[in-house]
């Protein structure tokens, strides 16, 4: 257990104030010891992965962090399937990359994803036509208000678009200390986005490896400074700071008839549900005025949109969390005047309020 320990340097945007206590959970005891610690002291308790889609406060967290540094990784075959449970602890895109090595299919479009396993479930991780949610057969979870150990199925963890139970009705209950996915053996890679499919479009079908997809989606996302890389100045990020807006079929006519050619996503696609459609906030963003590597004078130069995408707000050096929240309202209140579409934050914010 440590006191005072700056979170910023725990967080992709490196921003943000101490936590008045840390700790770091190795096993599934020091999380349940953790658990016991903040309710004997009546603390607040805040479960951190990789911190990379998180936001602290710059007065920080006035309860206990528990870092889940959880590692290992089981592996059993079942018929043309191979089921991985891998502790929360573990670096999400390390474990992508072992699942490719094993030519197993399921996971391949969401490399580059930075963050932990564990962190995965909660907003159901997604990318490039992929979502974690199709591949996720159990999560293992300590629940805190009986501190019992219980698992769940994936119908039970009630996914939907960068949503489960978990950051939703039973937002900070549970505390993910393994999860286990299902994936193809020799399965084909997904190509259901467009530039990955752009890109294999010449390709033999036997020459279309899941080793390949990875390496095409890391380049696509190094290019949009999605991808993090030491010294990249656009990926002080949270990745993408708002969400797609899912608007109902009827909204979403209503919009078409005012703005000509709206980009997106058809409804029903992926865990949208039918009678939904998604359209990217990227897009909105750019409509409402931002254009990549944009700043606002009246926030300052601390922060700014990505010079390579519009979604990702960076901490451009020495930004404050009230710097990135002053860019977040200024975004919002344009679109939102434009398009009466309020932007939902992706990141998390930490604070002691
Ligand atoms: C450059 C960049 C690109 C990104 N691209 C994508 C993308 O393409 N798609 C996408 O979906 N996301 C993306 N993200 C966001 C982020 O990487 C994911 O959401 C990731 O899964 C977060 O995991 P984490 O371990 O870093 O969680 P943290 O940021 O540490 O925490 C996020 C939330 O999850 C909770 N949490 C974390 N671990 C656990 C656990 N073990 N048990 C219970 N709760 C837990 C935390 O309490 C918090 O509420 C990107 C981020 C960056 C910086």
């Amino acid at each position: 257990m440590q006191e005072n320990i700056a979170l910023a340097g725990y967080t992709t945007l490196d921003i943000g104030g101490p936590a008045r206590w840390f700790a770091e959970a190795r096993s599934e005891a020091d999380i349940v010891e953790a658990v016991e610690f903040a309710r004997s002291r009546n603390l607040p308790l805040f479960v951190l992965g990789g911190g990379s889609n998180l936001l602290v406060a710059d007065a920080g967290f006035p309860g206990l962090v528990l870092h889940i540094a959880l590692r290992g990784l089981r592996r059993e075959e079942d018929g043309t399937d191979t089921i991985f449970t891998v502790a929360a602890g573990e670096e999400w895109d390390s474990f992508v990359a072992s699942t490719v090595a094993a030519n197993c299919a399921g996971v391949e479009c969401l490399s580059g994803i930075p963050g932990t396993v564990g962190g995965t479930p909660v907003q159901n991780v997604g990318a490039y036509g992929q979502e974690v949610s199709s591949t996720i057969q159990r999560v293992r979870a300590l629940d805190r208000t009986t501190l019992q150990w219980v698992e769940f199925d994936n119908a039970a963890c009630e996914f939907a678009y960068r949503s489960s139970l978990f950051n939703t009705t039973a937002r900070q209950r549970y505390i993910v200390s393994e999860v286990t996915y299902r994936l193809r053996r020799g399965g084909a890679p997904l190509l259901t986005y467009k530039d990955l499919a752009q890109r294999f479009s010449q390709y033999e079908t036997s020459a279309l490896t899941l080793a390949a997809v990875r390496e095409a989606v890391r380049e696509i996302r190094h290019r949009k400074g999605m991808l993090l890389v030491e010294g990249d100045p656009d990926c002080r990020s949270a990745g993408s700071f708002f969400k797609n807006p899912v608007l109902a079929a009827a909204q979403f006519a209503q919009l078409a008839e005012k703005f000509d050619g709206i980009p997106h996503y058809p409804a029903g696609a992926g865990t949208m549900g039918a009678g939904f459609v998604k359209i990217p906030a990227a897009w909105l963003i750019e409509q409402a005025g931002f254009s990549k590597g944009a700043t606002v004078d009246a926030v300052g130069d601390t922060v700014g949109i990505s010079s390579r995408h519009t979604l990702a707000l960076v901490n451009r050096g020495g930004a404050t969390a009230a710097n990135l929240l002053a860019l977040r309202d200024a975004i919002r209140a344009r679109v939102t005047a434009r398009f009466g579409i309020v932007l939902e934050q992706e990141p998390v914010y930490l604070s002691g309020e």
